[in-house]
């Protein structure tokens, strides 16, 4: 009888177990907010990973992009809805692509920089991306694939480059379908709110669909999941039809000469 008794009981605990981590698997966002993960320490983290995603890269330092890359950001700090401090890297690349890593870093790679005709278009991304970084985005994936213990123990360099390797994937990987309409979003009421057209966002979705389509190489990280790209470019279109704004341009000097600083 007590051994049935005890066979129940185990087999309750194992369910509750279960649910747990079905609902943790679920849920990592839930979880983040009740880890108290400081801001600080996500900030050590985005830079730990800037440096493993970054090594032996050609990394680009030009004072005329960094006063262009500065302008942006202090364009969008007028909106006064950033809560992280944003440290943007540029990397020598073909590749049409940015990604945001945690605690408000953002690589960029110069090919982005090349196919973007206005500055604007740029900011756009920047937007979208700041969006990733503001809602944790990245941050919530890796916590919810590797668990916060194991992500702090690599992340300070104490284990195993395999799980570095995960979380480097899970960066490049791209974002659900909700994260992305979320980054798209905030990076629509960003251009509004900092005097900048929200449209600029449907026209680097166009261009972005349009080198997709010439090319087979990777696909930027902002057209990696599934929200359609037409539709995108409509919601973003709607969006700018639906609030006007009195634009003020961001007038980066220089922009046309662009390639001199990515060489
Ligand atoms: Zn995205």
């Amino acid at each position: 009888m007590r051994t049935k008794f005890l066979i129940q009981l185990l087999a309750f605990a194992l369910l509750c177990a279960g649910v747990f981590f079905a609902v943790y698997a679920l849920f990592p966002e839930k979880w983040l907010d009740r880890m108290h993960i400081s801001k600080e320490q996500e900030q050590e983290w985005g830079q730990t990973i800037r440096s493993w995603m970054t090594e032996g890269e050609d990394v680009i330092q030009h004072p005329e992009l960094d006063s262009a890359l500065q302008r942006i950001e202090r364009r969008f700090r007028t909106a006064d809805t950033l809560q992280y401090d944003f440290n943007f890297t540029v990397i020598q690349s073909e590749e049409v692509n940015a990604f945001a890593l945690p605690g408000g870093e953002i690589v960029i790679y110069s090919g982005l920089i090349a196919h973007c005709n206005h500055p604007e278009e740029l900011a756009a991304v920047i937007a979208h991306e700041m969006g990733h970084a503001e809602k944790q985005h990245v941050l919530k994936r890796m916590v919810g694939a590797v668990g916060v213990t194991t992500l702090g123990q690599v992340l300070g360099g104490q284990n195993g480059s395999v799980v570095s390797d995960v979380i480097q994937e899970l960066v490049l990987k791209g974002f659900s379908r909700s994260q992305e309409e979320e980054a798209d979003q905030f990076a629509l009421l960003l251009l509004k709110q900092a005097q900048l057209d929200p449209g600029y966002l449907a026209s680097v979705f166009q261009i972005l669909a349009d080198l997709e389509e010439e090319s087979l190489d990777g696909v930027p990280e902002m057209l990696m999941t599934h929200p359609n790209v037409a539709d995108r470019i409509q919601q973003a279109t709607e969006f700018a039809v639906k609030n006007p704004v009195e634009t003020v341009e961001l007038n980066i000097s220089n922009w046309e000469n662009r390639g001199n600083w990515i060489h």
